[in-house]
């Protein structure tokens, strides 16, 4: 395929180190992937088409690294009111609705597709996407978007343990499994799960201090998760509290690695901090879905300061009216008006890339990456460039190139 050189008045890489937006800067495409980036001047040569971007900033595709397209048929309870911090009732309710609708596969399989379908328009070129059902593997096939599928393993009884132990001895290796969460499965079956993405040098996204009722459950068995256990049958007495925070519990199960994405991490001390960065562990902030279920805010300036270079999610619509990471880099802004804009939109596209394991091919405009790239219009928005891209929010005007 012949090269394509790709010119706008702004260029944003999202390679480490470089924050400042490259004026009038060019790309250079070939065979689906970047063989050159800098100024016009340097690039113009290197292919015989060229073609403007006018008005446009060019950036490298985002990443929304926690997602559950699956749950996208449920989108009516993330538009539906916020949970008020009762993660275990929230929970509770979306798993009801998911016994009485799961009869519907097509409708799950076409939710999924339009929440897709929309992730793509909006400039996401890759998802860390978690489900239930090993069908859903290919979910993201033909659709533009590369997913990353994790099967999610439960089983927090004797039962339920057993269960997912032949559950997971029965997934081929190339099938990504991820224990869903600290509270949620046995210490037994998260390290076995660890254990077995080790060995297949895979990664595991693991949900982690999300809401104070998992802090209370993993330090004395209290809070709203053993009712909701009761609740839904699932408790027999297994299952003893570690006496320690979630993070503390990963780290001494020997769970915490560069390789162990952790989701959420909005209940962290700065010894939780101080733990995951020197584990060098992946962490996901999903803002827009914390505010959703009023689990609070993760504490991004403290662990910026330790060296944590977070991804972004929106988590599912079950509790997030949109998957936007646009929308997502915007609450975390309000959340946190501190920040530097170019810091948080270099997470949403190399901190997920990171996150996920992909830097190679994804997250920044550089040399042997995949060319997923997006052309967004800017000009005329009157804003400083990063301010712009934090705060445009879901209805960013977005081309694929
Ligand atoms: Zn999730």
């Amino acid at each position: 395929m012949t090269a394509v050189c790709h010119r706008a008045p702004w260029l944003v890489t999202c390679v480490e180190g470089e924050s400042t937006p490259l004026a009038d800067g060019a790309l250079v495409v070939e065979n689906g992937r970047i063989v050159a980036v800098g100024s016009f001047a340097d690039c113009r040569n290197l292919a015989a088409t060229v073609i403007d971007h006018d008005g446009c900033v060019l950036t490298p595709a985002l990443v929304n690294a926690h997602a559950h397209l699956e749950l996208s048929y449920l989108a009516e309870l993330g538009q539906g009111e916020p949970s008020g911090g009762d993660m275990p009732g929230w929970i509770y309710e979306l798993l009801t609705r998911r016994e009485t609708m799961t009869s519907n596969a097509e409708g799950i399989t076409a939710s999924a597709g339009d929440a897709l379908a929309t992730m793509s328009a909006g400039g996401c070129g890759l998802v860390g996407d978690i489900g239930n059902d090993p069908a859903s593997c290919g979910i993201g096939d033909g659709s533009g978007v590369e997913v990353l599928f994790f099967l999610e393993l439960l089983g927090l009884s004797r039962v339920g343990e057993e269960r997912a132990f032949s559950f997971l001895a029965s997934l081929p290796d190339q099938v990504l499994a991820t224990p869903h969460g600290p509270y949620s499965v046995t210490p037994r079956l998260l390290q076995a799960a660890k254990e077995r993405a080790r060995q297949l040098g895979q990664r595991v996204s693991i949900h982690l201090a999300e809401s104070e009722d998992e802090t209370k459950f993993l330090a004395d068995g209290s809070g709203g998760f053993p009712d909701f256990f009761k609740k839904r049958g699932v408790w027999d007495g297994n299952f003893t509290p570690p006496g320690c925070s979630p993070v503390a519990y990963l780290d001494r199960l020997g769970v915490l690695d560069p390789e162990t994405l952790c989701v959420h991490c909005v209940q962290v001390s700065d010894d939780d901090i101080a733990l995951l960065a020197r584990c060098r562990a992946g962490v996901c902030l999903c803002p827009g879905s914390n505010r959703f279920l009023g689990v609070g805010k993760a504490p991004v300036e403290k662990m910026l300061a330790a060296g944590i270079f977070p991804a972004l999610g929106t988590d599912s619509l079950a509790s997030n009216p949109f998957l936007s990471i646009w929308r997502e880099m915007h609450i975390l802004m309000e959340d946190h008006p501190g920040l530097d804009p170019a810091m948080v939109f270099a997470m949403a596209s190399r901190g997920g890339a990171q996150g996920l394991g992909m830097d190679a091919d994804y997250g920044a405009l550089a040399m042997g990456k995949k060319a997923a790239i997006i052309a967004v219009d800017y000009e005329g928005s009157g804003k400083d460039l990063f301010e712009f891209l934090v705060s445009v929010g879901k209805d960013a005007t977005v081309t694929w190139l």
